[in-house]
């Protein structure tokens, strides 16, 4: 085996996303299954498509053109508003994008013309969180009403929220109402009723274990919550004991094993990264270097080490450096640790070329 190591458990995965979309189901939303979280590795994408979710979505045009270049049928769906520089590939690729900007929404109408194909968008409300989206929800009305009556090849298929991804804004009831308001505001409109009424992403669930979503949602973007099942357990305090969080275990190996004093000797500065590192004194401890880095994984502080007594100290651009001195294993140079992960590292290592996949 090369290490260090990604193992990645199809089967888990497909469990977890099949357990989630059935979910939501039952409660009348459909999922767009988000996959920027592990690169859309096309191997993990295959078995979500198997859960019944309705679009496969990704924030990144060069991943969704992998992934039909690969013959991964689905609907796409694109959650980063367009660039202008990249639109004849969201025409020529994508099924639905998430838009906020008529100066986009005009040049993906030309481009249709010219590809003679439709394109479904969804336009974003910005309810708080102050990432994408129309804020003023009269402009919204306004820019939903151009869309249904000036263009001709671009639908306004529905309308979309993202909440708590920049802002830390928590999902509630009144603000993901706001979304529901303006939807019956529109529809009355344009005379019909929109296809899609997107009520965000994982933190949105919080609303459906609390029976709190307006009932005119309908669908739900969905990634950290069927992957790792991790945010809503650890850090919202919702049980999330019918999710697999090990589906994605890294595997690196011991390249030394010491005893060392706790804290550095000599005056402190700066670290690799330029961050003053502070340090108490425990004494001399027992320590592992691992052949795996911040190159890697970026935040140490967001991987678990599967056995307990292990604790994370920190990292190098190629190092990881534990303590193992309260460990019962005798820990020895070539052994292999194993981590579990929250969402970054499995961002991060899915994308690292240094990194071995192996599915199973
Ligand atoms: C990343 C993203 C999601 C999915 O977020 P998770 O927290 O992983 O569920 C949903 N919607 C948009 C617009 C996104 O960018």
């Amino acid at each position: 085996m090369r290490y260090p190591l990604l193992q990645i458990d199809l089967n888990k995965i497909y469990q977890n996303a099949k357990y989630i979309v059935e979910f939501c189901k039952s409660k009348g939303i459909d999922i767009a299954v988000v996959v920027k979280g592990f690169n859309a590795i096309p191997e993990v994408v295959n078995v979500l498509l198997k859960s019944g979710c309705n679009y496969i979505a990704d924030s990144r045009i060069d991943h969704i053109k992998k992934l039909v270049e690969s013959n991964i049928n689905s609907s796409y769906m694109l959650l980063r508003v367009p660039m202008i520089s990249e639109i004849k590939d969201v025409v020529k690729y994508v099924d639905i994008s998430l838009n906020s900007e008529i100066k986009t929404l005009n040049e993906i109408e030309k481009e249709c013309l010219i590809q003679n194909k439709e394109h479904k968008i969804i336009l974003m409300h910005d309810l708080g969180d102050l990432r994408e989206g129309i804020f003023n929800e009269n402009e919204l009305i306004d820019v939903a009403l151009y869309i249904e009556n000036n263009l001709k090849m671009v639908k306004l298929y529905g309308i979309g929220t993202n909440i708590g991804c920049y802002g830390g804004v928590v999902p509630t009831k009144e603000n993901i109402g706001r979304l529901q308001e303006v939807s019956y505001k529109i529809e009355e409109r344009i005379n019909r009723k929109l296809n899609i009424i997107s009520g965000g992403a994982t933190t949105s669930l919080t609303l459906l274990f609390k029976d709190e979503m307006p009932s005119k949602i309908n669908n739900l973007r969905i990634g950290e919550g069927l992957l790792l099942g991790r945010d809503l357990e650890d850090l919202w305090g919702y049980d999330m004991s019918s999710l697999h969080k090990d589906a994605f275990i890294l595997k690196a190996e011991v390249v030394e094993v010491k005893e060392k004093p706790s804290k550095p000797i000599g005056d402190l500065f700066v670290d690799a990264f330029g961050n003053i590192p502070t340090f108490e004194d425990y004494g001399i401890r027992k320590r592992a270097l691992l052949a795996i880095g911040k190159a890697d994984f970026v935040f140490y502080e967001q991987l678990i080490p599967r056995i307990k007594d292990i604790k994370i100290l920190g990292g190098s651009s190629d190092h990881l450096i534990v303590d193992i001195n309260d460990c019962k294993e005798d820990i020895q140079v070539g052994d292999i640790l194993e981590f579990e992960m929250y969402y970054g590292p499995m961002l991060h290592l899915t994308n690292s070329s240094s990194v071995n996949k192996v599915f199973i």
